[in-house]
């Protein structure tokens, strides 16, 4: 797989029909040169998402997101550019074609390859093994005891690791792959004395899967208590990194995309058990809490995220991380307050069980107010002493939680348990700071690693300067010709840094600034696609235009008169001051017939 043809892209984004794409995921409706509806990627009850027909873009004024056909379909259904770029040329019939690459990116894409290859092999042999050998008895009698059916364990490819010191070895070898390769996908380790082995013996085994189905690794559960660990899964390479990977997304992310909702669980057969009784959005990580990654990876597709998790016993760290990435991408992370002691396999098993998982389900409670509520519970309130602490576990929690009703109420609630006033209660959470604990970082890192990103702030986010360049930037697209100019005296000292690289984006994409949106920088594309659909809708006139670059100006102008003052240059700052006093008499002037301005 070459990279795609810069011809195939544009004969792509050509046959692409972006209001066609976007209508299966929200109404839209003809307004003038362009259609609105509700937005796909939050939760709203009037409409603030416009599609751009002509331009093939959209963008949301209340949420922000933003970009071209393709982004969209990345964003929608979590996959990469040249996925999304595939995806729609299957549908409106484009053949791709592929240039020549680098051919070592070419290797090693053809060595990726072979590894997957490999991998897929080693789950096909075990699932023969589970399903034909005398060994695997056991293994079938303990899966039918779990309630577990065929047809389940066959879809989600479970197998079985023969006892044997070597099988995978021996049979990869046979098929023409490397002992390295081997123990590069996990497969196969050495011992002490340097000798190689299969990783996995006598082990049900699960394989996991990308969300195409392609599989990464595997979990391997114990069938003899003696055994050592009771589940041992690949370690990590660089295929599998078990921090981003939810077990089962492969065959739930239709349910999913569909429910708008994703439903976590904590082990391999609670998936399967989920999945034979209906719950088709369930999918699993391999620990106890859910990460900021795993989080991002299911951003676009839902609007919430249910953990049915021992959240008791979770990591509180992790889960305020995920909190934080949740609540950076307008999700709801919720729990489900499972009966001590059982786990959703076993609820399966009885009796209306699935009726009661659900019923669970749909009253899951708010993270935050789960969270903040088992502190309160655990709290003696007859000693100061624990009260005190309690205020302090829970500060930085709502602090996380940012401006919102249900934090009001939530502060409400502490204040009464612990008999303080809730005035005094926000002043302690305002003076804390949002719980994350060093996650920001790896929150951060989960952003950029994760396909979908979510970058832009909000409208209500946006400073007034920001408002106000963006504004110019869309009349700078509107009217070219003085565009040009403009965009060649706005510097660093006018512009924030977004809005920067937007106007060398403008400056360099002067014709048509949206037609070649950078896939890499969805930051970028989505500003642009935003300024784009602006400079459709505002009016746009010389005299606002000079108006918005003159309160630019004179933001420029205040900042250089603060730095004088700093750095003690007086004089500079007397001279700065004059300037800044004409020209506050030239935007008053500017000011009477004012129009398009913020
Ligand atoms: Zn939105």
């Amino acid at each position: 797989m070459a990279l795609i043809s810069n011809e195939s892209l544009e004969r792509v984004k050509a046959a692409a029909d972006i209001v066609e794409v976007i209508s299966a995921h929200t109404d839209l409706r003809r307004q003038g040169a362009r259609y609105t509806g509700l937005c796909p990627f939050h939760d709203e009850r009037t409409p603030s998402f416009s599609v751009e027909p002509q331009e093939k873009l959209y963008h949301c004024f209340g949420c922000g997101v933003g970009g071209d056909v393709i982004k969209f379909v990345e964003e929608k259904d979590g996959l990469n550019f040249t996925e999304a770029v595939e995806v729609l040329a299957d549908r409106y019939g484009v053949e791709l074609e592929r240039e020549q690459e680098d051919p070592r990116a070419e290797a090693k894409r053809q060595q990726r390859r072979r590894l997957e290859q490999l991998l897929d092999r080693a789950a096909a042999y075990y699932g023969n093994y589970l399903w034909e050998s005398k060994e695997a008895g056991k293994a079938r009698e303990y899966l039918a005891a779990r309630g577990l059916g065929e047809e389940v364990l066959r879809a989600f490819r479970v197998g079985y690791a023969p006892s044997a010191w070597d099988t995978i070895l021996i049979r990869g070898q046979q098929a023409g792959f490397s002992v390295e390769e081997m123990r590069n996908v996990g497969l196969a380790q050495r011992g002490r004395s340097g000798g190689e082995y299969d990783r996995f013996r006598e082990r049900i085994m699960f394989p996991i899967c990308d969300r195409r189905g392609r599989v990464l690794g595997f979990g391997g559960r114990a069938m003899r208590p003696d055994q050592g660990a009771k589940y041992v899964n690949t370690a990590e390479t660089d295929f599998f990194h078990k921090s981003q990977i939810l077990y089962g997304v492969d065959r739930a992310k239709a349910a999913i995309a569909k429910a708008g909702r994703a439903v976590v669980v904590e082990g391999y057969t609670d998936v399967l058990a989920l999945h034979q009784a209906g719950i088709d959005e369930a999918v699993g990580v391999m620990g106890t809490a859910i990460t900021g990654e795993q989080v991002a990876a299911l951003s676009g597709m839902v609007e919430e995220v249910v953990l049915a998790l021992d959240a008791d016993s979770a990591g509180q760290e992790a889960m305020l991380r995920a909190q934080r990435v949740a609540a950076g991408r307008r999700m709801r992370l919720r729990v489900a307050a499972m009966p001590p002691g059982e786990d959703p396999a076993e609820m399966m098993a009885e009796e209306g069980g699935p009726e009661r998982f659900r019923g669970l389900v749909d009253e899951a409670e708010e993270l935050t107010a789960f969270q903040v509520r088992l502190v309160l519970e655990r709290t003696d309130v007859s000693k100061p002493v624990e009260r005190d602490r309690a205020l302090v576990a829970v500060a930085p929690v709502l602090a996380g939680m940012g401006e919102t009703a249900s934090r009001d109420d939530l502060v409400r609630r502490v204040a009464e348990r612990l008999d303080l006033e809730p005035a005094m209660v926000m002043g302690r959470v305002v003076a804390a700071t949002p719980a994350t604990g060093g996650g920001e970082e790896a929150a951060a890192a989960a952003q950029r690693r994760a396909p979908q990103q979510h970058q832009q702030r909000r409208p209500a986010e946006l400073t007034s300067r920001e408002r106000r360049e963006r504004v110019l930037l869309a009349m700078c697209i509107a009217i070219p010709a003085e565009g040009k100019e403009y965009l060649a005296r706005l510097t660093e000292a006018h512009l924030s840094p977004t809005g920067l690289r937007a106007a060398a984006w403008l400056r360099e994409h002067p014709e048509d600034p949206a037609s070649n949106l950078p896939h890499d920088d969805g930051e970028l594309a989505g500003l642009i696609a935003e300024l784009v659909i602006i400079s459709r809708e505002e009016p746009a006139s010389h005299e606002a235009m000079e108006l918005n670059y003159l309160l630019l100006e004179q933001r420029r102008l205040e900042g250089e008169i603060a730095a004088a003052g700093e750095r003690g240059d007086y004089e500079r700052r007397a001279a700065l001051s004059r300037e800044r006093a004409a020209l506050v008499q030239k935007i008053a002037h500017a000011e009477r017939p004012a129009a398009g301005t913020v």
